[in-house]
């Protein structure tokens, strides 16, 4: 019988939240136009530049993920603009429709899912645009629906030799859980969201503005009123926000950027990257098929795919017996593979819990044998200790 009060969230998002992030959300709210809120979005502000490594405006706005990209679009671009769209999973499909919804013209660099996008797509069509008339490139980072990573730094170093185009980023499970150096790669825009590498519940949403962005927001003409970053850039300059902002949220983030500069970008990187290493080795280990591109395996989430079994019902197996949640597949891919999800507030207990928790339940349908989970369990083991 599951104790929900126990369940452990091994979904890419909502993460779980460690315990002073949940008792910061506990507090009174406080005005926010008073001084002391305006002290804390000052530290906000810092840390979270400190997290995208980056001098660019990093604003917060109330709203999910989704809402930044959004803003990211129709803020820097006009009606019938052309942009590439790379469409690799859930979330690349998504930024296709938000494109033609807002009356973009979408020219779409395509990959099956489970594979990465090719760098090399991107590079051919932006050279070919000799008129400049491509005006973005909007891409996902890390395609939580397949566990896949596409290289982005390869990718933007081609955005960059084309100069026109600006690039629009979902980071979404890829800051804060891999190294996303803004400045570096020059992103002009990134979007990410409070409830995956936060370790804040959802309710937030980050989107980091460059130079090249915001000269592009002075030409854009598609409509915006809430999500006018103009108006979060203007407030920012005072450490304070257009709108009511989630207050209680604001106290969250501040906490858990305090941690994350505690544990260090290196060491998060390292965190994330041993337990995806572990997670994936385990699972072959137990004959267990990974669905993504080996090289190209997301440091926030495993995929994997189940064969005969129906995915489903060995989730609902795992959920009732062991209180963790996995998440599932998404469209064609639901009761064909589950997805663990690493990202966040995650330790070695919790990699090793999940891992056993999967070799069980194999065991028990009789598809692996005793000597297969100990060995799942020793591989893992060595990727957890970096050897
Ligand atoms: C979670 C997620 C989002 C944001 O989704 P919301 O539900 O709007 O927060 C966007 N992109 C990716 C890759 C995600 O994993």
């Amino acid at each position: 019988m599951a104790i929900q009060q126990k369940l452990s969230l091994m979904i890419p998002g909502p993460t779980p939240v460690p315990e002073k992030v949940l008792q910061a959300l506990g507090k009174h709210p406080i005005g926010h136009r008073s001084k002391e809120f305006q002290d804390i979005v000052e530290s906000t502000s810092k840390n979270l530049q400190w997290l995208h490594q980056t001098q660019n405006d990093v604003l917060t706005i109330t709203g999910s993920g989704t809402a930044a990209m959004e803003a990211g679009i129709i803020n820097t671009l006009s009606k019938g603009d052309k942009v590439i769209c790379g469409e690799n999973g859930k979330f690349g499909e998504r930024w296709v429709k938000v494109a033609k919804e807002f009356g973009l013209e979408v020219i779409k660099i395509e990959s099956k899912w489970g594979t990465p996008l090719n760098p090399e797509e991107f590079k051919k069509v932006l050279e070919e645009d000799k008129q400049k008339e491509i005006k973005a490139v909007i891409l996902t980072h890390s395609e939580t629906s397949t566990g896949v990573i596409n290289d982005l730094e390869k990718i933007s170093t081609y955005i960059r030799a084309h100069k026109t185009a600006l690039s629009i980023i979902d980071c979404v499970t890829s800051l804060g859980a891999c190294n996303v150096p803004v400045d570096q790669w020059q992103l002009d825009i990134v979007a990410s969201g409070s409830q995956k590498g936060y370790m804040i519940p959802p309710g937030l949403s980050f989107i980091s503005m460059s130079k090249k962005a915001w000269e592009a927001a002075e030409k854009s003409n598609l409509p915006k009123f809430y999500l006018n970053l103009k108006s979060y850039k203007k407030s920012l300059s005072s450490n304070s926000n257009p709108y009511t902002p989630a207050v209680n949220l604001v106290f969250a983030l501040d906490e858990s950027l305090k941690m994350m500069r505690e544990e260090g970008l290196v060491n998060i990187f390292l965190r994330h990257n041993k337990h995806k290493l572990a997670m994936s080795n385990a699972m072959k280990t137990l004959n267990l098929e990974l669905f993504a591109d080996e090289k190209y395996l997301s440091p926030a989430i495993t995929a994997i795919k189940t064969g005969e079994m129906d995915a489903e019902e060995f989730r609902k197996t795992i959920k009732n017996k062991f209180d963790i949640l996995l998440a599932g597949g998404q469209d064609h891919l639901k009761g064909k593979i589950f997805r663990v999800g690493h990202l966040g507030y995650v330790n070695d207990r919790d990699i090793i819990t999940v891992i056993s928790a999967i070799s069980n339940t194999l065991l028990n349908l009789g598809k692996i044998n005793p000597q297969d989970a100990g060995e799942a369990l020793l591989v893992a083991s060595r990727y957890l200790e970096g050897k």
